[in-house]
């Protein structure tokens, strides 16, 4: 048995990002403390860290939209990146991507405004990655209902305090999550609150 010194757990202040290397068997957990806080996550495969998280590959592979224990999370070029082995929320996002400020300017008309982009491009600079490489997120714990005429919205996250979720590396990958800064729409339920984060060796 090998002994992997590579776990950690700490907390994830509001608004803030952070990003890990995870060898392929390694588990993050992220846990909503208090409840109702979205955490936006992407990752890119090591060492080249050209193929990265795909949602539209992964709702293609899985054939859903709601993810949850058993469903793994795809690549561009469909390598599986994740699965997801713990869940006791059950409602999480595929399909809206991550808050910016280009897009806070035209749907609330304010200038400036600090999105999980933002967050994502400052925390994965020190790996050579820019804006342009920032893929799609998986939003842990976010609530976007799909109706039965198509129609979408956000609405305020399931997530109690304490639900957790458990995604397992399924390749080795540059992991990084953003404690979601949206305050302008239900996203958070109006208030920002921290998430817990576990890494466990493999
Ligand atoms: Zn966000």
């Amino acid at each position: 048995m090998t002994t992997n010194a590579l776990s950690e757990d700490f907390v994830l202040e509001p608004a803030t990002c952070v990003a890990r290397p995870l060898q392929r068997g390694q588990s993050l957990r992220i846990t909503d403390l208090q409840g109702k806080q979205v955490a936006d996550v992407i990752a890119f495969v090591l060492p080249e860290l050209t193929d990265r998280l795909w949602p539209s590959t992964t709702i293609r592979l899985n054939g859903t939209v709601y993810f949850t224990v058993g469903h793994t999370l795809y690549s561009e070029l469909s390598r599986p990146l994740m699965k997801i082995v713990e869940d006791t929320c059950g409602r999480h996002d595929m399909l809206a991507g991550s808050c910016n400020a280009e897009i806070d300017k035209v749907r609330y008309g304010v200038d400036g405004h600090r999105g999980c982009v933002e967050n994502f491009v400052e925390t994965i600079a020190p790996w050579g990655l820019t804006r342009a490489d920032v893929p799609m997120s998986f939003n842990v714990f976010m609530n976007c209902p799909v109706g039965p005429d198509g129609g979408w919205s956000i609405v305020e996250p399931a997530s109690r305090a304490g639900d957790y979720i458990t995604l397992r590396a399924e390749a080795d990958i540059l992991v990084a999550i953003s404690n979601c800064p949206q305050d302008l729409n239900p996203c958070n339920a109006g208030e920002l609150k921290p998430l817990g984060i576990s890494i466990t060796a493999a």
